[in-house]
């Protein structure tokens, strides 16, 4: 018998999901955002099912946008952090992607590089975030040395929000970067998920929407994904594979965080941290057993995790278990354990297969 965890790969949600953004869009293309074997759900799984709508992906990862490629994919591929070492460079041309450019240092590897083709390039400006980007000083100057390279094909002009989910919003870095890109005529992308959700008039030339194509709310303490139209791409589940009645007193898992208040009935879950379930989900944590609402109990482990099964005297052996996705929000859950969803879906393990919903 095969453990009976998996993750459900729903590539028509993607697909309703992207049509929203697509909505949103209005007239500005859309780079479906890719990084981390796309949010965990797996690269070409997602690329698949986005084939025939996107215009475009993006991503973080040089393997990965070469994968797209030897899969056929023939959209632009934005690599949003750009190259790391000069010598990735023949690699953007040769598989026509197309790098952001944040550093000085970037921008002059570039410049010093002869390579076959031309390529298109995004130049990152910091509006606010103060990671990555060029600050308005250095702005002109590497916006003059693009200009100056042979194997440069045409400029974009990005930046990063870094509240656009939050209350501090967008409207100090969106004056920023119109400022900055004046009137060049230079294509705009800024939008992230909560940018394209919250304010659709920042779209620009091209949107950058990631989590949103997973189903999730890029605000999940303001408005519910499903509040705002939003299907989840991926479904954990499992199975009971075995319970236990405990009386009063009786303590659950490592550490016995978990006293029985009286007598109650429990599921052992095939899920743990080593699937990537959260580890610091306390008790009280949602899930569903059966497709009814219950919670767990007591510290999870690296293989199980508990579930209260008190109220479900048909539970047993085999009963599934949706640990986030159809029915229960992965932001519900990931908020029970102080993160979001991201993390969540990124961290999901190598071990959980992921199979197609039918
Ligand atoms: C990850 C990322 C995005 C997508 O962000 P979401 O919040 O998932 O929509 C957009 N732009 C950049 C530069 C990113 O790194």
């Amino acid at each position: 018998m095969t453990r009976p965890i998996r993750a459900r790969f729903d590539a028509d949600a993607v697909r309703h999901n992207y049509a929203l953004a697509r909505h949103l869009a209005g007239g500005a293309k859309i780079w479906s955002v890719v990084k981390a074997n796309a949010y965990g759900h797996g690269l070409l799984r997602v690329a698949e099912a986005l084939s025939d709508m996107a215009d475009g992906f993006a991503l973080i990862e040089l393997d990965g946008a070469i994968a797209l490629r030897e899969a056929g994919f023939r959209q632009p591929v934005l690599l949003l952090e750009g190259f790391y070492q000069d010598d990735e460079l023949p690699a953007f041309a040769e598989y026509g992607l197309t790098p952001v450019l944040h550093s000085a240092a970037q921008v002059e590897a570039l410049r010093a590089t002869v390579l076959p083709s031309r390529l298109p390039v995004y130049l990152k400006l910091n509006t606010g975030m103060n990671r990555l980007g060029f600050d308005e000083a250095d702005f002109q100057d590497a916006l003059a040395a693009l200009g100056a390279s042979p194997c440069v094909a045409g400029i974009s002009l990005m930046t990063h929000f870094a509240d656009a989910d939050g209350e501090r919003g967008i409207e100090e870095q969106w004056a920023r970067f119109c400022r900055l890109r004046g009137d060049s005529g230079l294509p705009a992308c800024v939008a992230n998920s909560a940018a394209l959700l919250r304010f659709p008039q920042t779209a620009g030339d091209w949107v950058r929407p990631g989590v949103m194509l997973y189903g999730s709310s890029p605000y999940p303490d303001q408005e519910s994904a499903e509040a705002l139209g939003l299907l989840p791409a991926m479904t954990l589940e499992s199975e009971l594979i075995a319970t236990r009645e405990l009386q009063a007193g009786d303590r659950v898992g490592y550490g016995g965080i978990f006293t029985a208040e009286g007598s109650m009935r429990i599921g052992i879950v095939a899920c743990g941290y080593g699937d990537g379930y959260p580890r610091h989900a306390p008790s009280g944590t949602p899930v569903l057993v059966a497709g009814r609402r219950s919670r767990t109990v007591g510290r999870v482990s690296m293989d199980k995790v508990c579930v209260d099964i008190t109220d479900q005297p048909e539970a047993g052996i085999g009963t599934p278990v949706t640990l986030w996705g159809e029915g229960l929000s992965a932001d519900e859950v990931a908020a029970a354990a102080g993160t979001i969803s991201y993390e969540l879906f990124c961290a999901l393990s190598a071990r959980v297969p992921i199979i197609d919903a039918d």
